[in-house]
């Protein structure tokens, strides 16, 4: 290989591993866009679920009010009879039966505490996870707009990386040679080609036989007998 068809040989790599990156930092853009999407939309739902919560809390709280205002009722009701009792008897029955009644009142009122200072937490934790989605959303729209605005500059850089790989492939010779080299390229993208340093293959570490370094001496097409890959050397001038 001469030294210039060598340097041609690493042009033609280096512009193939530049177009790989763009190409690569452009279609990694919308699928940045998509995960934050999927996370405000997780989010979100996670807002509804706690809604949900709040609100079937709140309904229990209601429930048992109502079962408050009813026994309340009930301890009236014992209350008048307790005043018209005819015996003693009568009144020690009535007297027990409103004792008993006034502990399961106090055991529903702290069942209502408890579940009123659990609307409260669920409340915070509702505005926490609320702050949550706007910052997601924000972070959403902040990827958004960098993807938009790098991807004008990706696609003209594409543009004029395929324009000068099409002219500096002329180093490949023409016939099976060039067919090789497009199958690689278009299966490999830039690791059709590797750098032989010292002697071995950059890519998989084969070393490359006398023989196959004699013929890269000569500017021959060379493939690395074990990974395949397009071979060329770097000599200095
Ligand atoms: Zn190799």
């Amino acid at each position: 290989m001469t030294t210039s068809t060598s340097h041609e040989y690493h042009h033609l790599h280096g512009l193939l591993q530049q177009l790989d990156d763009a190409e690569q930092t452009l279609a990694h853009g919308p699928g940045r866009i998509a995960v934050a999407e999927k996370k405000v939309a997780a989010a979100e739902q996670s807002c509804m679920d706690q809604k949900e919560q709040i609100q079937l809390l709140k309904k229990t709280v209601d429930q048992n009010s109502l079962n408050l205002k009813s026994r309340e009722a009930e301890v009236s009701k014992l209350t008048l009879r307790l005043n018209e009792a005819s015996s003693n008897k009568e009144y020690d029955i009535i007297q027990a039966q409103m004792a008993s009644a006034k502990s399961a009142d106090e055991e529903l009122e702290d069942q209502i505490l408890s579940l009123l200072s659990q609307v409260d937490e669920a409340d915070e934790e509702l505005k926490r996870r609320t702050n949550e989605v706007s910052e997601l959303k924000q972070k959403m729209a902040d990827i958004a707009t960098r993807v938009r605005s790098i991807e004008p500059g990706l696609k003209s850089e594409i543009e004029r990386l395929t324009t000068e790989i099409a002219e500096a492939d002329a180093v490949i010779p023409t016939g099976e040679s060039r067919t090789t080299y497009q199958r690689l390229r278009a299966a490999m993208g830039p690791a059709a080609m590797a750098l032989v340093e010292g002697g071995f293959c950059t890519a998989c570490n084969t070393g490359a036989t006398s023989q196959d370094l004699v013929r890269m001496n000569m500017s021959e097409f060379l493939l690395c007998r074990a990974c395949g890959r397009i071979l060329y050397l770097v000599r200095e001038e």
